[in-house]
């Protein structure tokens, strides 16, 4: 009996099953590995625009204290559910982990499209869901940050409001804050140039060079934007694919980045900014590139178009972007696609939230050298581990990384022994 279904949870647990088997995990320690230590449903009250009352439900997820507080994003989505919540959850202990972060995983979110809510609904939301939260998280216990559909001024409302509540200014409860109020510098592009970085990294090893290649992008928010930018920008490449969820464009002689980003910042989406460019979107993944981005929403990599990719390198930076299914292609693919797998490829993320966090406590602030350089080290370091993992037991990016991870909290459960 688990409260945990759908399609997403399916999907993690089925991935956590194949490392679970390949590192000969006994079935009864699988679950208590595996199955989040605590899940909390609110409902969020919030007075309309129009003066009507709705409410809409909030989820937080806790997959395990073991290595320390629970770490994690705020995802604010019109079909969320504790199935995707607590899958979440699970990849992020796993990316912690691999990272080498005193963290386990969290997520959390509303049931709500911020897109259709005003700026005066939507504060209204996420200070409610901070409020209903406020019992649960901690500094030390759960901290969080942004997700799809959430941003900095958001984590700004999470820490105002938990903060009024303790009487005193506490930065440390949420990463990705604006720096006025205790972000850290490179927070907001850190996820985007870490995919970027690991690209990089990436078509070294494959001795491709990235100032003759082209990338396609789906997804423009966040992740999907600072990625195409730094790829185009820092590494000399062609951005020939960009996508939303309004719009996609295509052009093999390469899309003009600073036009689509003005035209992004003026209007929020990318609809309406060309006819000429425009794609079928379910067509754009399958585009020749040398790099594909998948920076959206999960599941978009199925058994229906994994055949059809025509990268050199799947960098995911989405989180489960690629379905099981999709994966077993992949993996008969792995001589001609190399994939940088969810949990290494977007930790640039979690890497410097938790600078954010260490910084904010000890009010001791970095500049944005110092946080790239060491954002770089950490990215580095794994990238070597999972490369090396996944020579040395003959298995995906994918297994590797998540052996390392899995790995890693299984150690800690095992030292620490079952309490009581
Ligand atoms: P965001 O809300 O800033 O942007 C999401 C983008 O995806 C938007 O451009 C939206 O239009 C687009 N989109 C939504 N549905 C789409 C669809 N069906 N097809 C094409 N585009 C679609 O969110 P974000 O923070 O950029 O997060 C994107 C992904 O990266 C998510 O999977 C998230 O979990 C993951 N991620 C984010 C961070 C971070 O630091 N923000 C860190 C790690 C992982």
């Amino acid at each position: 009996m688990t409260i945990y279904t759908g399609p997403v949870f399916e999907m993690a647990k089925r991935q956590f099953s194949v490392v679970a088997d390949h590192l000969q995990i006994p079935e009864d320690e699988r679950d208590r590995l595996l199955y989040p230590k605590r899940a909390i449903t609110v409902t969020i009250p919030i007075h309309t625009d129009d003066g009507r009352t709705r409410v809409f439900e909030g989820y937080r997820v806790q997959h395990h204290l073991t290595l320390g507080p629970t770490k994690g994003g705020t995802r604010f989505a019109e079909n969320l559910n504790i199935g995707e919540v607590g899958a979440l959850a699970i990849w992020m202990s796993w990316k912690c982990a691999l990272a080498g972060l005193p963290y386990g995983g969290a997520k959390g979110g509303v049931a709500c499209n911020p897109y259709s809510l005003s700026m005066r609904e939507l504060e209204a939301v996420s200070r409610r869901y901070m409020q209903e939260m406020i019992p649960f998280v901690g500094p030390h216990t759960d901290i969080m940050a942004p997700d799809m559909g959430t941003n900095e001024q958001v984590m700004a409302w999470f820490m105002d409001t938990y903060s009024m509540h303790q009487g005193h200014a506490v930065s440390e409860i949420v990463t990705g804050k604006p720096i006025a109020v205790g972000g850290t510098l490179g927070r907001r592009e850190a996820t985007g140039r870490g995919i970027a970085f690991l690209v990089a990294r990436a078509a070294e090893k494959l001795k491709l060079d990235l100032g003759r290649s082209s990338a396609i992008v789906q997804g423009f928010g966040n992740v999907g934007s600072i990625s195409a930018i730094t790829l185009a920008r820092r590494y000399g490449m062609t951005i020939t694919g960009l996508s939303d969820h309004t719009a996609a464009f295509y052009d093999p002689a390469g899309l003009p980045l600073d036009e689509i980003e003005a035209y992004v910042a003026a209007h929020r989406v990318l609809a309406g900014w060309s006819k000429e460019s425009a794609i079928d979107p379910n067509d754009l993944l399958i585009q020749t590139c040398d790099v594909l981005v998948p920076a959206a929403v999960e599941q978009v990599i199925t058994e229906r178009n994994a055949g059809r990719l025509q990268c050199r390198i799947l960098a995911e930076g989405a989180n489960g972007p690629t379905t099981p299914e999709a994966d077993t292609i992949l993996d008969q693919r792995r001589d001609e696609i190399f994939v940088i797998p969810d949990i290494l490829c977007n930790s640039g993320g979690v890497i410097v939230s938790y600078f954010e966090w260490v910084q904010d406590l000890q009010q001791l602030f970095w500049t944005e050298t110092e946080v790239n350089a060491k954002l770089e080290k950490l990215l580095d370091m794994a990238f070597t581990q999972v490369a090396e993992r996944a020579a040395a037991d003959g298995i995906s990016n994918r297994n590797a990384a998540m052996a390392i991870g899995v790995g890693k909290v299984r150690a800690g459960k095992q030292l620490r022994g079952l309490f009581p």
